[in-house]
């Protein structure tokens, strides 16, 4: 085995549902590697988060902090509590202070159509969903997140940055998941989603894009703007590959193709730098069904696919990529035969049943 495929696994379960899910992923990445085998993935937990926070008064240790950025990949479950706040009202998001300080631009946010997964849509070509949106992870609107500001209780201003190092990055990684898609047998194509006829750092986002694009031939473009892409995503989602558009829109339109999917339970994250990679179900820590069973780990599963689909081509590993293949199409058979039928869409499997089914189906397949 190459000296390389010890590979370090910083895991943050967090809150919430966080923990089960997290707990449920565990358990499948172990019977993966023991199935698959050729790697060896040697995992962390840290503690971060809002009960955390109302613990100790820090939402993770510096130390700790300064842990993930030495990890191979960090694998997160959900964060956040409602009723944990700062001072100042804002929720204690430390992935957000991950985010920014690994520079994880790239925000990939898959929704494709499982089978038997409820469609929100009755035309059949919905079975045909597959597409990506890329959310810019790190500035847009969300540049002034944190200190954005109100004004003599009379204003409240935010600004939208654009940069063209952020820009670049997040472009070339684009077009470099649209041609390992296209390989796959995807269709090939980037759709540029912004408000260039309007915002001044929109368009520059457009000339940052056409630039790329322009290194990027093999690739098919396409432009909208968002409000006609929100249209779009209802009216023919299926003729869609990837999109890449700033955060705030990202924010927004990736829980419209999550919901398009099924739900929140089925949407996965990847939030991708140049030297570091944080994987992560899209959804919150859902405190209402936290310690239930009733979280779906869909998308916390799919999550560690991708995780390990990205540690398979970074360090050139392929028994990586075929343990990322055989998970993902372990989901996919779950959902098909029916072993796979989360209570979040009204089916009788909780979080644990799911996981067993799933370890059941590696397997049965391997
Ligand atoms: P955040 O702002 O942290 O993303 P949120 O306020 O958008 O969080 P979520 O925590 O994502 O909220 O949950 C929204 C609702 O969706 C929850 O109340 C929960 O019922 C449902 N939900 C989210 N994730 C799941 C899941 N994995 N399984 C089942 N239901 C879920």
């Amino acid at each position: 085995m190459a000296p390389n495929s010890d590979l370090r696994i910083a895991v943050l379960p967090g809150d919430g549902i966080g923990l089960e899910i997290m707990d449920a992923c565990r358990a499948i990445l172990d019977a993966l590697e023991g199935r698959v085998g050729g790697y060896t993935l040697c995992y962390t937990p840290y503690r971060a988060g809002a009960a955390l926070f109302s613990e100790t008064g820090t939402d993770i240790t510096d130390e700790d902090f300064d842990a993930l950025g030495h990890a191979d990949a960090i694998l997160l479950g959900a964060i956040g509590d409602p009723t944990v706040r700062h001072p100042n009202g804002t929720e204690i998001s430390p992935h957000l202070r991950i985010r920014t300080a690994f520079k994880l631009c790239t925000g990939l946010r898959p929704a494709k159509a499982y089978p038997n997964a409820p469609r929100r849509l009755r035309d059949e070509r919905a079975a045909d969903i597959d597409l990506v949106v890329v959310r810019e992870s790190t500035e847009g609107l969300f540049h002034t997140a944190q200190i954005g500001e109100i004004i003599d209780d009379l204003e409240a201003t935010e600004i939208m940055k654009i940069t063209r190092p952020v820009c670049e990055q997040l472009f070339d990684e684009t077009f470099a998941l649209a041609r390992r898609r296209k390989a796959q047998g995807g269709k090939g194509k980037v759709t540029c989603v912004d408000k260039a006829n309007v915002f001044k750092a929109m368009a520059f986002f457009r000339k940052v894009f056409d630039e790329r694009a322009a290194r990027n031939p093999d690739i098919e473009v396409g432009y909208n703007y968002v409000d006609a892409q929100a249209l779009d995503l209802i009216r023919r989602p299926w003729e869609f590959d990837v999109l890449v558009m700033e955060n705030m829109f990202g924010d927004i339109l990736s829980d419209l193709t999550a919901a398009l999917v099924g739900g929140m339970g089925m949407a996965p994250c990847g939030e991708i730098g140049r030297d570091h990679a944080m994987f992560q179900p899209a959804h919150g820590s859902a405190p209402d069904i936290a310690g239930q069973d009733k979280a779906n780990p869909t998308a916390m599963i799919l999550s560690a696919a991708m995780m390990l689909e990205w540690l398979g081509e970074r360090h050139d590993i392929d028994a990586l990529k075929t343990a990322a293949k055989v998970l993902e199409a372990a989901v996919s058979e779950g959902f098909a035969s029916g072993r796979v039928n989360p209570k979040e869409f009204g089916g009788p499997h909780g979080t644990k049943e799911t996981a067993r089914a799933v370890i059941d189906i590696i397997g049965e397949t391997t």
